[in-house]
């Protein structure tokens, strides 16, 4: 049996060849295929935007910045999420806070979230990150009732969860990153994430105001766009309007995603697949503990929880299985440590990281590749 990693991207010779139809067309970057992986993704998760960036800590940085991010700026988030999430405020010049998870959807926990809020003066929050854990969608219609009565603006993370979806009160399904709920969201194309351009990032809207901030954000502040030009001197002209990054995505990237997002939905599917499997395994096990089937969870993660985490992870390790943590606490890394968060400030997420394994789950993961992982899971319990 080769390694089995606990994620892994699949490539196709229809997405080799969408590359080099790109490599040997006019344009690298700044070409067609930006605007083309944009329309098509924003149609995919239903967004009226996309902006595509560099990568999703891009994505985030440029999402704060647009949302107003600077200095004296408070923002809650999500201590288990991946640090780009947080670290995004830091970038702004604002300040992190976070709140605990639900033990029950390993999300934002808005009860803990609104304790928090009351716990400042008025007016001292201005936003929101809630991240879409493991694929878990982020019941963004709650969410949206809390940021309304606190006027707090809602970014959300989707990095795991594109095609997933929470259904609403009116039982309409509300996919991650459609913008009707969030003023942002952002995803990732990094090769273990549901589409794969090596890097990437992408952040989608309905405003239409954000849409067009972030567009200038994205290429040093610069346009050429006539309408919104101070002045025109010819055709060679352009303003920088704002202080920008160079954050963009080239054209072979986007000619990747594109091909990949071909296959998004079908390869959602094989998640699924491989998601109930794992439940029918281990619903009789009594030391893995595991939350229940989700249908509109894009399963980016399948975890499991045991007492035995570190001696499982090592067994299944010594067998070739990689295993994987997501993810230790965020306010446990030594940079937020040193801002002020110590060990038992989040009692739930940091029970939750004693315990919590993250299995081998990516579409091209084999019947008998899952057998064996699973079969070595019992072996360890028995
Ligand atoms: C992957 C990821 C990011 C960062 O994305 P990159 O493309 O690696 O910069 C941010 N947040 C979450 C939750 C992620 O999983």
């Amino acid at each position: 049996m080769k390694p089995i990693p606990y994620g892994k991207q699949e490539i196709t010779s229809a997405d080799i060849e969408s590359v080099i139809n790109t490599l040997q067309s006019d344009f690298w970057t700044q070409g067609p295929k930006i605007a083309e992986f944009e329309q098509k993704f924003a149609e995919y998760v239903g967004a009226k935007y996309a902006v595509a960036v560099a990568n999703g800590t891009a994505a985030l940085h440029l999402s704060a910045l647009a949302l107003g991010v600077k200095e004296g700026v408070n923002v809650i988030t999500s201590p288990l999420t991946f640090v780009a999430s947080a670290n995004c405020i830091k970038y702004a010049g604002g300040n992190v806070f976070f709140a605990d998870i639900d033990e029950k959807t390993l999300l934002l926990d808005l009860k803990k979230v609104e304790k928090l809020i009351l716990s400042k003066p008025k007016g001292f929050f201005q936003g929101i990150i809630p991240v879409d854990f493991a694929g878990k969608a982020v019941d963004l219609e709650r969410l949206k009732l809390l940021a309304q009565k606190y006027n707090l603006w809602i970014l959300e993370d989707a990095c795991h969860a594109p095609g997933g979806y929470f259904v609403d009160s009116k039982g309409e399904k509300q996919f991650c990153g459609n913008g009707n709920f969030a003023d942002l969201a952002i995803f990732s194309f990094h090769p273990v994430k549901h589409i794969a351009c090596g890097e990437g990032g992408m952040i989608t809207t309905n405003r239409q105001d954000l849409y067009e901030k972030l567009l200038l954000l994205r290429t040093h502040g610069i346009t050429r766009n006539p309408e919104l030009l101070q002045e025109n001197h010819g055709g060679w002209y352009y303003e920088m309007q704002t202080l920008g990054y160079n954050y963009r995505l080239t054209d072979l990237q986007c000619a990747l995603g594109i091909s990949q997002l071909q296959r998004a939905k079908e390869n959602l599917a094989k998640r699924h697949q491989i998601a109930l499997r794992y439940q029918q395994a281990f619903e009789s096990l009594s030391e893995v503990k595991i939350l229940p089937y989700d249908k509109g969870n894009a399963y980016h993660l399948y975890i499991i929880q045991t007492e035995k985490r570190k001696e499982l992870y090592d067994y299944l390790k010594a067998h070739q299985i990689f295993c994987q943590v997501h993810y230790i606490p965020v306010h446990l890394q030594p940079f937020y440590k040193n801002l002020g968060y110590k060990k038992g400030d989040f009692p739930m997420v940091e029970n939750y990281y004693e315990k919590c394994l993250s299995l081998p789950m990516y579409p091209t993961l084999t019947e008998n590749e899952q057998s064996f992982v699973i079969e070595k899971i019992k072996a360890f319990f028995a």
